[in-house]
Parts: structure tokens; C-alpha cells; sequence
């Protein structure tokens, strides 16, 4: 289930009584990009209510993995952050929605150390109990009215996964920028390098000398290779190169 960056991110959800709050919960889920769904001891599922209300997230209640208590379900994360309505779990430092989400994708997206990562919602009557609250490195409540502070938890699930969403573009967008590409005289180098190989391999002949290279090269420009993906080119050329 690898396939995509927020994989990493965990969505658990604890003694969930309504099991159409789980459904409502994956679809929430998906429309951000989440499909890592763990149930912890829910009250009924699977259940006809639940698939009912995921719509076409049913794939991800059926990927949904079904554990007995927290500790199961979070043992590989290295960020365990509990969703409070309430301001429980006094000594836990406490994340803005946002940074929550920050957090979260860091780590999870983390391009070169990916590490699985929770967010924890509790049932829907009593929300998180301290026990619960152990097993947490952080807390975020999202903010509301003081007049009435407990959303649904479907509801809460689709905030918290709106601002990973959103983390990760801003992540993506970062990444983009920091990319490095290759000056011009590393690009020429690999249209010289290309020429070569094309001709020893007979690709290039004769017939239409100019051609071929000048359409590569609009092709290599439109691609805006970084310096890696310029460092795979030479490879496969100088591969190319050692097999004749
Ligand atoms: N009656 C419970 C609320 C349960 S709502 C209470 O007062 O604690 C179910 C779950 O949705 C909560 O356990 C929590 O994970 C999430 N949730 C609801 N409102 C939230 C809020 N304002 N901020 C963060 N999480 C919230």
C-alpha cells in the first residue's frame, strides 16, 4: 500500500461507537489522500451503515486494519498526536491544527528518512480518556466556539486532514523549489554525451544528422531534469556505452 506519500500517516480511531461515523471518517479520509485507517476495538464492523456512509472510500474500510487495544495500533510511530476536544492530557504539548499537520507530514513525507506517524480520535461520547492520552507525544484541538467545542468525529477527521493535505502541497511545493538543476554547461555536456552514444548505436545517422538532437534537446528542456535525473542519464549512456 506503499504508493503514496501520506500512507505513512495513520488515522486511528478509538472505540468508535457509530459505525456510520467510521464510513463518514473514510471518506473524509480519502479526500484528502488518507487510506491508512486503524480501528481500535470499534463498536460494530464491518457494517452496512459504515459502508453506506464511505461511499467510494469503501477501499479504504476495507484496507482498514482492526486492532484490540491503542498500543497495537501505534507501536511503529514515532508522532502519536491525540485529537482533544477538551483540554485533557495537561502535560502534553499542545499543536495548533496547522502545526499539527506540519508535524505529521514532515515526518511522514520525509524524503529521506519516511517514518509512520498517528493522529488519534477518540469515541464519540466520551472522547480520549487519560489512559488513552499516555500513549500520545502531542495533542491538537481544533479551535470552535466556546460555546460548544466537540465537533462529530467525522467532522474533526475531515478538519485534521484537510490541513494535512494542505501541509503536504506546501511540503511539495518546498521540496520543488529547493530542487537542483543542472547549469548549462552540465546540460551540454549531456547533449554532447547523447550525440555521441545516439551515433556509435546508429541512431543517428547520416540521413538526418541535426534533427534528432534538436528535438532531444526541446524534449530535455520541457523535462527540466534536476541534477540527479541528469546523473541517471549519463549513467544509462555510459551503460550503453560499456554493452557494445
Ligand atoms: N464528548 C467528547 C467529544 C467526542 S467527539 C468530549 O467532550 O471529549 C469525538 C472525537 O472527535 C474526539 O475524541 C476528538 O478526537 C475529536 N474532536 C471533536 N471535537 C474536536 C475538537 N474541537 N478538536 C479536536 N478534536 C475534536
Amino acid at each position: 500500500m506503499q504508493n503514496n506519500k501520506l500512507d505513512n500517516i495513520k488515522i486511528v480511531l478509538l472505540r468508535t461507537f457509530h459505525p456510520g461515523n467510521i464510513g463518514s471518517a473514510a471518506r473524509a479520509m480519502k479526500t484528502m489522500g488518507l487510506n491508512r485507517l486503524v480501528l481500535v476495538n470499534p463498536r460494530e464492523f464491518p457494517s452496512d451503515e459504515a459502508t453506506k456512509m464511505a461511499t467510494s472510500a469503501d477501499d479504504v474500510l476495507k484496507n482498514a486494519l482492526i486492532v484490540d487495544d491503542l498500543a497495537d495500533a501505534i507501536g511503529d510511530c514515532s508522532l502519536v498526536i491525540a485529537s482533544t476536544a477538551r483540554s485533557r492530557g495537561y502535560d502534553l504539548p499542545i499543536l495548533e491544527p496547522e502545526k499539527a499537520a506540519r508535524l505529521l507530514t514532515q515526518s511522514a513525507c520525509n524524503p529521506t528518512k519516511p517514518q509512520t506517524v498517528a493522529l488519534v480520535f477518540g469515541p464519540e461520547r466520551t472522547g480520549l480518556i487519560n489512559q488513552d492520552l499516555e500513549y500520545a507525544t502531542h495533542r491538537v484541538t481544533i479551535p470552535t466556539s466556546p460555546d460548544y467545542s466537540s465537533l462529530n468525529l467525522a467532522a474533526a477527521v475531515q478538519t485534521l486532514s484537510y490541513e494535512i493535505w494542505k501541509a503536504r502541497q506546501d511540503q511539495s511545493k518546498r521540496d520543488e523549489a529547493t530542487r537542483q538543476l543542472p547549469d548549462a554547461e552540465a546540460m551540454d555536456r549531456f547533449y554532447r554525451h547523447l550525440e555521441i552514444t545516439l551515433k556509435e548505436t546508429g541512431f543517428i545517422n547520416k540521413k538526418h544528422p541535426g534533427e534528432i538532437m534538436k528535438k532531444l534537446k526541446r524534449l530535455f528542456t520541457r523535462a527540466q531534469m534536476d541534477e540527479t535525473e541528469l546523473n541517471i542519464m549519463r549513467g544509462i549512456l555510459s551503460s550503453v556505452e560499456r554493452f557494445k
